[in-house]
């Protein structure tokens, strides 16, 4: 049981805080929000994604009328790009994001306090432990990661 608890408190997910997130100031306050929860930040960059980038991120999007958009918005400024650690990160970090159209995300998220458009949505987590482990390979190199 201890070995599969630890296992679990070892899960990991990829978030970003986008464009919008940087701009506004926002980075302090989502960190903030990540950490009290109880998360950890196990790596942590700021850069500007490339167009080969953003397009390799969101591939599953490539068919979606939004896509240009989505990539021409997330490559528009610098990122915040992170993995957090901890027991059942994956979904929790869904939750402190709220939905993804902000006017539907619940007061007390960090969708539902800071933003109004789907397109301007300030943050991105993984929506699956398939969705993590590949984003996280995407931006971050092994070492690069603290233990
Ligand atoms: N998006 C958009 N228009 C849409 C749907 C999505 O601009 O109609 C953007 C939005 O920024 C969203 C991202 O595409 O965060 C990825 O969409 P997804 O459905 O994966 O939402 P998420 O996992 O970010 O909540």
């Amino acid at each position: 049981m201890l070995e599969r608890g630890m296992v679990v408190d070892k899960e990991r997910t990829f978030c970003m805080i986008k464009p919008e997130g940087v701009a506004r100031g926002l980075v302090g306050e989502i960190l903030t929000r990540i950490e009290h929860k109880g998360y950890r930040i196990v790596a942590l960059k700021m850069l500007r994604l490339t167009r080969e980038m953003a397009e390799k991120h969101y591939a599953e999007h490539r068919e979606k009328p939004f896509f240009r958009e989505l990539v021409e918005h997330i490559t528009s400024g610098p990122v915040i790009a992170m993995v957090l650690e901890g027991p059942g990160v994956i979904s929790g970090l869904r939750k402190l994001m709220g939905a993804t159209n902000p006017q539907e995300a619940a007061p007390g998220t960090i969708r539902g306090d800071y933003a109004l458009e789907t397109g301007q949505n300030i943050i991105h987590g993984a929506d699956s432990l398939a969705s993590a482990e590949r984003e996280i390979n995407l931006y971050f190199r092994p070492e690069e990661i603290m233990g």
